[in-house]
């Protein structure tokens, strides 16, 4: 099955195959996910802890120096409270995410995941940008056990234009400490970001076999316009379009080229295509749905695109786990959800 999808096929998939080309694709997706991770659709907790960034990627809303932001940063009942509250829920993993802030100190960090882990049967995960070698380290030994970060792009003229003082070896070299140190690592790629060429998104997709990822999220890029990239981009023949087949393409390649990885039906497929390309996306290849547990008023802050509307996770989790089994015809799973290898 790997072999089968080298550099040109992945290409062809995402640039030229026809519709019913990619009905069969998303179907033999479906199969592969249900072969090597079940049926069931894990729920990740997502705690958005601070807004506060100290980068300037241009298509972020969370950039230094956006004035269009309410900024704020959770303190530590807030964030322990959370993280109880999903805990009650059922969740069995949180997911502490930020921008790259400074004064969430390595310390800080420290203790609150020592009191989430040393309260709760809950999986950490960790998604606060890059950090030196020793503090992944510290926190790991804390009780963290996966990470998140993003390589945006494997385009590196294309990296470079979009992050500005920020080097894409360094992501590199830190998803392998990642997974040197022992976590489950996970990366994922923008979709339609101006000048993404469909044969530099069949290098992200391969890149993620290559790395050996345990966990991927993947959506659409949105313009937002209180960034420098702003409104909207040029198309040309070799722009990468944002639209639902193409993430449902790479959704379902990823599936296909890896296998038993977690793979995320992200917020922004959701917010793009108003609740049917979640449903959509898990039944082609993705298997994991992250609900928004920021608490109120802080949740509509955490503005990386205009008109986010995420999958809400507390006041109607009941109705989300009945809604989401009603649309996909799948169970949710219980347990931390961990990536198990699937030897096929
Ligand atoms: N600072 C963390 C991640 C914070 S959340 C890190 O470096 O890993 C920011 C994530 O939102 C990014 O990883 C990016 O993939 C996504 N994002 C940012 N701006 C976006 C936009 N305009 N459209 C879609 N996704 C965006």
């Amino acid at each position: 099955m790997k072999s089968f999808f080298d550099r040109d096929r992945i290409i062809y998939f995402l640039r030229d195959a026809d519709a019913g080309e990619r009905r069969m694709l998303y179907a033999t997706a479906d199969t592969v996910r249900r072969e090597c991770v079940g049926d069931g659709i894990h729920l990740r907790a997502l705690l958005n802890i601070s807004n506060c960034c100290d980068r300037a990627c241009l298509y972020c809303g969370l950039r230094a120096g956006n004035k269009n932001i309410t900024r704020y940063r959770l303190d530590r009942k807030q964030i322990v409270d959370a993280a109880g509250r999903a805990a009650r829920e059922g969740y069995g993993t949180v997911v502490m995410q930020s921008g790259e802030d400074p004064v969430l100190t390595p310390e800080f960090i420290s203790s609150i995941i020592r009191e989430i882990v040393s309260r709760h049967d809950m999986a950490v995960t960790l998604s606060l940008g890059e950090r030196p070698r020793e503090v992944l380290r510290q926190w790991y030994d804390d009780g963290a056990s996966r990470y998140l970060l993003k390589h945006e792009t494997s385009d590196l003229v294309l990296y470079g234009r979009l992050h500005p003082g920020m080097s894409f070896t360094a992501r590199m070299e830190m998803l392998s400490s990642l997974k040197e140190i022992g976590y489950q690592a996970g990366s994922g790629v923008m979709i339609g970001l101006p000048g993404q060429t469909w044969e530099s998104l069949a290098g992200d997709i391969m890149l993620f076999r290559d790395l050996d990822v345990d966990m991927i999220g993947c959506g659409p890029y949105i313009a937002n316009p209180h960034t420098p990239l702003g409104g909207t981009s040029k198309k040309d023949g070799n722009q990468v379009s944002a639209d639902e087949q193409t993430v449902l393409t790479v959704t379902a390649l990823n599936r296909l080229v890896t296998g038993d990885t977690h793979i995320a039906a992200t917020t922004a497929t959701k917010t793009l295509y108003s609740g049917g390309g979640l449903y959509r996306a898990l039944r082609s290849g993705a298997n994991v749905v992250m609900p928004d547990v920021t608490p109120s008023p802080f949740r509509d802050q955490y503005l990386i695109y205009p008109g986010k509307e995420p999958v809400d996770g507390i006041a109607g989790a009941a109705e989300l786990r009945a809604e989401l089994k009603k649309q996909t015809g799948l169970e949710i799973a219980g347990g931390r959800g961990d990536r198990v290898r699937c030897h096929s």
